[in-house]
């Protein structure tokens, strides 16, 4: 079998999904069970790799001493919409274009996802149709190890000195905690975690979330002529304050949104529940003060009810942090050139590891894994991409 499929195997069959409501650091402790394998296999790649107190993976390998050191980042972990245990990934060799049967009830095909099109003749590896893949991000993990093998494999190949991280618990949040900037030793990196080869993802939103306290003024339904606010129609109004062009559904691209996730309540108190998204940290800001506005038009109108509005910030997009460090943007975007890639950069709707890692000091872009359909019974990873994304890494940290 190919050693990169051989690889990826061995990774996604270890079941590594976190928990959301556990405590501990790793949230599960059987997402160590594949730290520790990795810690393995850089052992039998001739590196030494150390993992801490709280289950991150560090590894260093030496390299030209003249040239700055490059990160390395993926994560262990697989998300929680779909078990991971038990995956049996299927190799469909020389895709052609039409369905693929992942069991008796499972099947996929172009018209669901006209992105299969564009894998016809490559070999996929797809589910047996009752578990995730685990491609996010175990293929991270593989191509990382792959560029590894390569070097160990290849020793007159000078590189950079190579900084790798592999964290738990990125699914649930939390890949970025306790992360030692000193240990990785690089000053800027890559996370292999997104989808297209072809994609450098140096932009997420900005993120906050709301939340609206409604109090209505309650007197007896028979004698609520004039007297009674009720606080579900305080809230219902509260929302329709809110522009319902900018809400996700009718949203991409850099558009901004206000999502509404919960609504609970009673006549005498409602709460509403929102994230508030935007590219842009100053029109974010206009999305918050929006919602303070129609709070204080609100309180105006119905002196007798309250409408209270309280905003945290969730986390901020990490092209700023690009802005004033382009290192990272730059070389990636001359190792593309020079393999003869139409680098792509698109917005993140949503959050990344990176845009902590960024934040915290290590300015990390997001490239691709050559896997798609990432949290679900239909994902799937190209091996021919997964082999292209190897190349990407290795132009990334080669010496020259
Ligand atoms: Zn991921």
């Amino acid at each position: 079998m190919d050693k990169l499929v051989e690889r990826f195997y061995s990774y996604v069959k270890i079941d590594t999904q976190s928990n959301d409501e556990s405590l501990s650091t790793p949230s599960e402790a059987k997402e160590l069970d594949l730290t520790r394998k990795l810690l393995e296999d850089l052992k039998e790649l001739g590196i030494n790799g150390e993992i801490d107190e709280f289950g991150r993976l560090y590894a260093k390998v030496e390299g030209e001493k003249d040239l700055e050191p490059i990160g390395l980042n993926a994560h262990v972990d697989t998300a929680l919409e779909l078990s991971g245990k038990d995956v049996k990934p299927q190799l469909i060799e020389n895709y052609d274009g039409g369905p693929i049967k992942l069991n008796e009830e499972y099947s996929m095909g172009p018209e669901q996802f006209p992105d299969l099109k564009r894998h016809v003749g490559e070999d996929l590896i797809v589910t047996s149709g009752d578990t995730l893949l685990g491609a996010d991000d175990k293929a991270g993990l593989t191509i990382i190890m792959e560029a590894l093998r390569y070097y160990k494999e290849n020793p007159e190949k000078k590189h950079r000195t190579i900084c790798i991280l592999f964290t738990p618990d990125e699914e649930i949040g939390r890949g970025p905690e306790h992360f030692d900037a000193k240990k990785f030793g690089a000053e800027w990196a890559y996370t292999i975690d997104g989808a297209f080869p072809h994609i450098i993802e140096t932009e997420n939103f900005n993120a906050s979330h709301a939340e609206i306290t409604v109090k209505g003024f309650v007197v007896h339904p028979g004698e609520a002529k004039g007297k009674m606010v009720n606080a579900i129609h305080l809230a219902k109004e509260f929302d329709s304050l809110l522009n319902p062009a900018m809400r996700p559904e009718h949203t991409s691209g850099h558009d901004g949104f206000y999502h509404l996730n919960s609504i609970v309540g009673t006549s005498n108190e409602t709460k509403l529940g929102y994230i508030i998204r935007n590219h842009d940290l100053k029109k974010l800001h206009e999305q918050e003060d929006a919602m303070y506005k129609a709070a204080a038009y609100l309180n105006l109108k119905y002196p007798k009810g309250r409408v209270e509005v309280k905003i945290r910030q969730d986390y901020r997009n990490m092209k700023e942090v690009f802005d004033k460090d382009p290192r990272a943007v730059e070389h990636a975007k001359k190792v593309y050139k020079e393999l003869g890639i139409d680098a792509v950069f698109e917005p993140i709707r949503g959050g990344t590891d990176g845009a902590t890692f960024s934040f915290l000091g290590c300015p990390t872009p997001n490239l691709g894994t050559g896997s798609y359909n990432h949290h679900g019974r239909y994902e799937y990873a190209s091996v021919q991409e997964m082999k292209k994304m190897v190349e990407i890494v290795i132009g990334l940290t080669k010496a020259e």
